[in-house]
């Protein structure tokens, strides 16, 4: 069986990897960036708990990649930057680690094509399976009508003196989106901003910078998806193409993050390489609760929400993550979540 995986983000490497080893497939990959520039745009935090087996699965120790331990992270939820008034979350495994080098790593001797973004047409005639893992970009699946996403901009930075000795959030109004600091250790660190109204993002960015003087070494930009995989359907055009990753909305929405669900989107894809319809169902019951999680901040966002009417939406997402501390690698506290839903 050939395969094309399209996209080589940490969905696309973990697949690459994965793929590779089967002797029955022939793995194909591409990645429209050329190889020099190949770049993991994220803050690259995650949970070692569990990023540590998948990068075990691919033979490798996640241990080699960690930038940052993290103990504590701050989220700001006063006015302005770093207001003092602070919810304090104790970390239990989340890290800032070298995502590029892991990307690079799982994708070492496997066979990818870089600066190629083919035709749907081209990969048609060559291959039986065609995986769209090209995040955001859902490039060779159907559009979708009803998204939400949040640009975001973010930069790499080194400090002479650090702000902070651990991850730093600032929560913005109405939960519209966040800034971020997380540290990369040896005074570098992610700078970041997303923003469903936008506006934030720029004041936000530049008292930061004016309050914290840095050298800025790196300015990137993208949208990350917040519609879960349940809007995100179909997951395939109905032929040879289906989404694996962000491109079907594997990111939960209440803190932005897409590595370990779309790593773990990409296991599920390996457990139903032959039956497409049981990869479909197994990605939506997987993430049953991303939907929740969106239609909480749908509403907070569009100022709709109300902790009376939809306390039970919020009790259902907080027994959720207080059941999965280790897999979110933070303490999930009732207080701290009430406090959030009411800036
Ligand atoms: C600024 C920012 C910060 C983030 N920070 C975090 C974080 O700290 N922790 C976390 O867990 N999540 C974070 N996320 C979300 C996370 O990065 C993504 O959800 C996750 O990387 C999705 O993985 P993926 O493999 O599906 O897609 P991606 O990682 O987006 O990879 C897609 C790949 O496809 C390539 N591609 C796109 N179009 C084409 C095409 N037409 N042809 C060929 N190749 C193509 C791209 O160049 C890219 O290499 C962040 C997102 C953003 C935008």
């Amino acid at each position: 069986m050939k395969v094309a995986v399209v996209g080589i983000g940490v969905a696309g490497a973990y697949l690459m990897n994965q793929l590779s080893d089967l002797h029955d497939v022939y793995v194909t990959g591409f990645e429209r960036m050329p190889e020099k520039d190949h770049d993991a745009v994220c803050a690259w935090a995650t949970c070692d708990n569990v990023m540590k087996d998948y990068a075990k699965q691919c033979g490798l120790n996640l241990e080699n990649y960690i930038l940052h331990d993290g103990k504590k992270m701050k989220v700001d939820v006063g006015p302005g930057i770093d207001s003092g008034n602070n919810i304090e979350i104790n970390l239990k495994g989340m890290v800032s680690y070298d995502k590029l080098k892991l990307i690079h790593d799982m994708i070492r001797g496997t066979n990818i094509n870089f600066e190629k973004s083919p035709t749907k047409t081209s990969l048609e005639e060559d291959f039986d399976i065609i995986i769209d893992s090209t995040g955001f970009h859902r490039h060779y699946l159907p559009k979708l009508n009803d998204e939400l996403w949040i640009p975001c901009v973010q930069y790499k930075v080194k400090y002479e003196n650090i702000p902070f000795d651990d991850f730093y959030l600032k929560a913005f109004p109405s939960l519209s989106g966040y800034f971020w600091y997380f540290p990369l250790g040896n005074g570098y660190a992610h700078i970041g901003s997303g923003d469903f109204q936008r506006k934030q993002t720029h004041i936000f960015m530049q008292s930061f910078i004016k309050k914290y003087p840095c050298e800025i070494l790196k300015k990137v930009g993208r949208p990350v998806r917040i519609t879960p995989p349940s809007k995100c359907l179909p997951f395939t055009d109905g032929k040879k193409t289906i989404g694996v990753g962000e491109s079907i909305g594997t990111v939960y929405a209440l803190l932005g993050e897409g590595i370990i669900p779309s790593t773990i989107c990409a296991q599920i894809f390996m457990n139903n390489l032959y039956d497409r319809n049981k990869y479909i169902q197994d990605v939506l019951s997987t993430f049953k609760i991303y939907t929740n999680v969106y239609n909480f901040i749908n509403k907070s966002i569009n100022k709709k929400f109300n902790l009376l009417k939809d306390f039970m939406e919020v009790l259902k997402i907080y027994k959720y993550m207080k059941s999965s501390e280790d897999r979110f690698g933070m303490e999930i506290n009732m207080l701290n979540m009430l406090k959030l839903t009411k800036i």
